[in-house]
């Protein structure tokens, strides 16, 4: 760390303006005492505890706050110097600061109902970064509180400087961004800046004022190291935590956070639930010990409800997302399949084409290798189909492929693959079929060829008829590879368009 602490820029003429303004409390002299302490490494438990019996006020908040459920710490604490040993110096101190800031900051000042709105915020928010803190597992939770706490001095430092300032202007003192935005328009800053610059001169930990003058900046850099972005994170988060306990539309102010909320803090919607619950539980002893009044039992019970009934409408909306997605998925199936059947089916005749017949012989010929079983596969082509287009013409030659076609796929069975092998040229492949079995079942197709009316139903002047080559893998012969089967049903096809067509010859 180089000596020279970061400074807040301020336009001036505003600096000098705050600065000689009378109205803005000087802090007294314990809390000036209890900041130099707090810097000041080598304190010891003897000058703390001297510091703070000082102000009998603050020793008995100390000694309240060790024994409040907030702090846990399991056993009743009768004295100052047991407060002090078991919360550290250092919180001690930094709680210290938090108590007698705020006393001499709201002394003096009268109770109007925005002033009443700014310290339930404030302590709000600070009880929030510190659970928010607890919860990521941080050790800076006091520092977190107090930053929390002063967060938004600079809306006092503001209305100090000219108490008309806000009053002027339309704004809704309860929606901080509209603040913010309206106080950049009027003085080209905001109320974090002047925050941080006024515990600038007040000589607070650097840390303290640097973080409140980047409250309302967007934390998610992640140059940052992780623990210093956590603890802005905590910090930036709060208030707008805190506009659920006391902005009118709890509901919209849910809506806003929740994602950023439950993002920083890694949580689901019930551990959220949880987690304003806990707060729910803190507030009365919080109260209590800052003589602040939060909110009352009721609208505590209505942040819980609607809460509980915003995260069941989430629910609702993320069922209805997942209802959505899925049908998206299923239309993209849908699709997926039907560019799928496009591929691997032939377009005129509609059974499988050559390209799936290829994958599948493949995959069969493997198969009937592994399990040694017989693979037969048969040729089947239209004889002097020619002759038809020559006669019919294209389009009556393209219904006797469609129909002969949808005839032969009629008659096979679930098992065996017929596609279209190119031209008036099928194939059909039959795994698992001995030569005599697919033999016996090819001269049945052709049988009931014979007798079906393809001719009439195409006004042909002759009746179409096919010849047959069929070979069989693993059943009287063993070819090497695919082609070598291929070539021999080819070859026993030729025989038959040789010896007269219309009928089937075996390799
Ligand atoms: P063979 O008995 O020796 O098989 O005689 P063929 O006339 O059937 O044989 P060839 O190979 O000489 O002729 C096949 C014909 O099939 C040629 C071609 O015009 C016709 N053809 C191929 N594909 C189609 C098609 O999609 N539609 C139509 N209409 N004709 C086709
Ligand atoms: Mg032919």
């Amino acid at each position: 760390m180089t000596g020279k602490p970061l400074s807040i820029n301020l336009p001036t003429e505003l600096k000098h303006s705050i600065a000689n303004c009378s109205s803005l409390p000087s802090l007294p002299a314990i809390v000036l005492q209890v900041i130099d302490a707090s810097k000041d490494p080598d304190i010891g438990l003897a000058e703390v505890s001297e510091i703070i019996r000082t102000d009998p006020a603050l020793s008995l908040k100390l000694l309240k706050i060790a024994n409040s459920p907030l702090y846990s710490l399991r056993r009743t604490i009768h004295n100052l110097r047991e407060a002090l040993t078991l919360l550290g110096l250092n919180a001690s101190l930094t709680i210290a600061l938090s108590f007698t800031l705020v006393r001499s900051l709201k002394d003096g000042q009268e109770k109007s109902e925005d002033h009443k709105n700014y310290w339930r915020r404030s302590l709000l928010s600070a009880t929030i970064a510190r659970h928010m803190g607890f919860k990521l597992g941080l050790s800076n939770l006091e520092d977190l509180f107090l930053t929390g706490l002063l967060q938004d001095i600079g809306i006092l430092a503001l209305e100090c400087n000219d108490p008309n300032f806000y009053t002027s202007s339309e704004i809704d003192s309860l929606d901080h961004a509209s603040r913010v935005s309206f106080e950049c328009e009027a003085i080209e800053t905001d109320h974090a800046q002047i925050g941080a610059w006024l515990l600038q001169t007040w000589h607070l930990p650097e840390k303290l004022y640097m973080a409140v003058s980047k409250s309302h900046m967007n934390c998610n850099d992640e140059s940052l190291p992780s623990e210093t972005t956590q603890f802005q994170q905590c910090i930036n988060l709060s208030g707008s935590i805190a506009d659920i306990w006391l902005s009118d539309d709890q509901t919209e102010s849910l809506k806003c956070n929740l994602n950023d909320i439950k993002e920083t803090l890694n949580i689901n919607d019930e551990e959220f639930s949880e987690f304003l619950k806990d707060i729910n539980n803190m507030i009365p002893d919080i109260s209590n010990l800052f003589d602040i009044t939060i909110s009352d039992s009721s609208s505590r019970d209505r942040v819980l409800d609607e809460a509980r009934e915003l995260l069941l409408e989430r629910n609702l909306q993320v069922i209805k997302q997942s209802e959505q997605d899925r049908r998206q998925l299923d239309a993209l199936t849908e699709k997926a399949k039907d560019l799928e059947h496009e591929t691997l089916h032939d377009d005129l005749t509609g059974i499988y084409n050559r390209k799936y017949f290829d994958r599948v012989l493949e995959e069969e010929f493997e198969n009937a290798n592994l399990n040694r079983w017989p693979l037969s596969l048969a040729f089947i082509d239209i004889d002097n189909f020619k002759h038809v287009n020559d006669i019919h013409g294209h389009l009556i030659g393209d219904q006797v492929l469609k129909d002969i076609a949808e005839f032969i796929n009629q008659h096979i069975r679930q098992t065996d693959i017929f596609s279209r092998y190119g031209g008036d040229e099928f194939v059909l492949l039959l795994p698992g079929s001995t030569n005599e079995v697919a033999k016996n079942m090819l001269s049945r197709i052709l049988k009931q060829m014979r007798t079906n009316d393809f001719g009439k139903m195409n006004e042909l002047e002759k009746r179409p008829t096919v010849s047959i080559g069929l070979a069989s893998h693993l059943d009287g012969h063993d070819f090497d590879n695919i082609t070598e089967l291929l070539k021999a049903a080819d070859k026993a096809l030729y025989k038959v368009k040789e010896t007269g067509r219309d009928n089937i010859s075996s390799y």
